[in-house]
Order: structure tokens, then C-alpha cells, then sequence
């Protein structure tokens, strides 16, 4: 089987390292003992993650998360934060273990600049094992003010995803409402600090008011079609189709409930084949104008386990198999790395300095 190099755009490391205590420097095989030992494997589900699944699946980047949960939406007792000021101090708690974890671990490694992910290219060529980190902050809440972009910036973060929930910034699409005016002079200084703009989690209000107003490199990190789909936190035609116009990617999330709007917890993981990943590839393809628009965003620990993931997918590691059920599609090789994780390389090229 060709191992095409993969691109993951969404995962939430920090957020799960800092409040289940996942050090994902080891496998999760040995998150999940950890965990099944000290009686809280429900909490997060199977742990799908660790660098060892990440290199075996030959994930060459990751888009890490500084992911921020507003206690309104906490549940299973996680601590989340009341104020933006505290969203801050969570995002720069996160950021710590980042920091953390890259200085002490060779195999990881930042993409800030092009420099950075030509390097990290180089490496991977030879055969080191190595993964790049990208920054991307999910739910702007942790920035007090607009003009704290900058200072984002200058710590490395490339991507910012203004919304989660609705917040102070924009509507999203489990409470839509439009931009805020702080969410509109919030667009401008992504726009000017040449981040790239991530529309998951926006409400349609909103979204079509970044397009309006935002000529940056814009992306989804973690969406599914509407079409295939149909539920709000799924992206609409219109939008698939403003990726593709701005030369954009839409990262495929394979996760059940966003695979299948049929599929509900009880059901598990058997009820859905990775197969519904190939035709959200497709449905995405055809939306956006081709295949050039299409990537990966797994999003795998995002508040669920193995257990919310299609059957074929225990961990990461087995991410690859998706490469010949699309070859099966008949899909050219060279396409299939371009979604893999080609298209997000080609994407960031546009957003790093
Ligand atoms: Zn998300």
C-alpha cells in the first residue's frame, strides 16, 4: 500500500493533554491502559492518538488546537472558563504544553514559516520521523480583544477558527447569529496579520460575512458536506463552492455523527464503514470544483473515542486505509495525495510567512 503523506488539521492536544492528562508523545495504546487503570476510560472514549499511531500512519503534520471550553458548554466536569480572561489564561496554558512538549520531544517539530515546512520536508525525505505542529486556535473567545492576534502570532499560531460556540466574536452553528462588531474588526486583524481564516463551527450568517469581508486564505479545518449530511455544523454548498473559488481546503472529518445524521452513540462504531469518507471526499470534490479543495481533519479525541469512528479506524494509524478504498473510487494516486495531505501543504504555502 503507498503511504501518502498525511495532513491532519484538527486535533485537540493540548485541551485533552491538560485536562485527561494525555501525553500524546506515547501511544494510545498506552493512554488507554493509563486510563483504564485509574478508572476513567469513559471520559474521553478510546484515545485514537499518539506520535507512535501518528508516524505509523506517516501523518507528516498536525494543525494543533488551542482549544478553549466555555463552562456553559462543560459537561462531565471539566473545568471551562467563565470569563474571556480566563479563556486566555486556557490558551496559554495550552500553549505551555505545547512548548513543552516540543522542546523535549525531537520527533515534534513547529511549522511557523516556510522555511519550517520545507525542513521538516527535507527530514521526512530522509526517513526521520518527524511531525510538523501548526497552530490553530478553535473559538476566538481566548483573545480579550482583536488586537491580541498579533501577540498570537508572534507565539506561532497560523490559523485562527473564530467560532465554537457562539461567542464574543460570531454566531456558530448550534447558535447562529451574525458577527459581532468585536467579530468583524476581529476579521480584519486576521486578515492583516496574514493568518489563515478557518470557517468550522460558523454560523451561515457569519460565514458569509467573513467572505464578504476577509481576502485571506481561508479554510475549513473539520467539516463534512451539508449535502451528504444535513446538519448545521456540516458546511452548505455555497460555502464548499467559496473554498474552491479562494483556492481554499475543507478538512473530511471521519467521525460517525458526521458521517451519518442516522448514526446516534448507542449504535457504535460497526454501524458506519469508512466508505461514507470516500463519498464525503467525493460530495466535498464535487462542491468545492475538485478534488484540489479536499483534505483531512480528523478531529479524532475531539470529545469522543474509537468507539464514535467508522469501523475500519481503531487509531490513526489505520488513517492510511482510506487511500485504496479511493483508489477503488477511481480516484488517481496523485489526487488521492493531494487529499491525503498534499492540498493542506499546498494551502499552508499560501499562509506561512
Ligand atoms: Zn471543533
Amino acid at each position: 500500500m503507498d503511504r501518502y503523506p498525511i495532513v491532519d488539521a484538527h486535533e485537540d492536544l493540548a485541551f485533552n493533554g491538560l485536562l485527561y492528562a494525555r501525553d500524546y508523545r506515547r501511544s494510545a495504546y498506552a493512554i488507554r491502559e493509563d486510563e483504564h487503570r485509574a478508572g476513567a476510560a469513559d471520559r474521553r472514549g478510546r484515545c485514537m492518538l499518539g506520535v507512535p499511531e501518528l508516524l505509523q500512519a506517516n501523518v507528516a503534520m498536525v494543525f494543533a488546537t488551542l482549544y478553549t471550553l466555555p463552562q456553559s458548554r462543560a459537561e462531565k466536569g471539566e473545568p471551562g472558563y467563565r470569563t474571556q480572561a480566563e479563556a486566555r489564561e486556557a490558551a496559554l496554558r495550552q500553549f505551555g504544553l505545547y512548548e513543552q512538549w516540543l522542546a523535549e520531544d525531537p520527533r515534534l517539530g513547529w511549522v511557523r514559516c516556510r522555511d519550517e515546512l520545507t525542513a521538516l520536508r527535507e527530514d521526512q525525505a530522509e526517513g526521520a520521523e518527524r511531525i510538523g505542529v501548526v497552530l490553530l486556535i478553535e473559538n476566538a473567545d481566548c483573545l480579550v480583544s482583536p488586537d491580541e492576534v498579533e501577540e498570537w502570532y508572534a507565539r506561532g499560531v497560523r490559523i485562527i477558527g473564530p467560532a465554537w460556540h457562539r461567542n464574543a466574536y460570531t454566531g456558530s452553528s448550534g447558535e447562529p447569529a451574525p458577527l459581532t462588531a468585536a467579530g468583524e474588526q476581529l476579521i480584519t486583524a486576521i486578515e492583516q496579520a496574514g493568518i489563515g481564516l478557518d470557517i468550522s463551527h460558523m454560523s451561515d450568517e457569519a460565514m458569509r460575512r467573513t467572505f464578504e469581508r476577509y481576502a485571506g486564505p481561508i479554510c475549513s479545518s473539520h467539516a463534512n458536506p451539508r449535502a451528504m449530511v444535513d446538519q448545521p455544523r456540516q458546511l452548505p454548498g455555497w460555502a464548499l463552492a467559496e473554498i474552491g473559488q479562494r483556492d481554499g481546503v475543507a478538512g473530511i472529518m471521519p467521525v460517525n455523527w458526521a458521517l451519518d445524521s442516522s448514526w446516534k452513540q448507542g449504535d457504535g462504531k460497526d454501524a458506519v464503514s469508512l466508505r461514507r469518507v470516500v463519498e464525503a471526499v467525493q460530495t466535498t470534490a464535487k462542491l468545492a470544483g475538485g478534488y484540489r479543495y479536499v483534505g483531512l481533519g480528523t478531529d479524532f479525541d475531539g470529545g469522543f473515542g474509537a468507539e464514535s469512528c467508522p469501523r475500519e479506524l481503531e487509531t490513526i494509524a489505520d488513517l492510511p486505509r482510506l487511500a485504496p478504498l479511493l483508489v477503488e473510487a477511481g480516484i488517481e494516486p496523485e489526487t488521492i495525495a493531494g487529499v491525503m495531505g498534499g492540498n493542506w501543504m499546498r494551502w499552508l504555502h499560501t499562509v506561512l510567512p
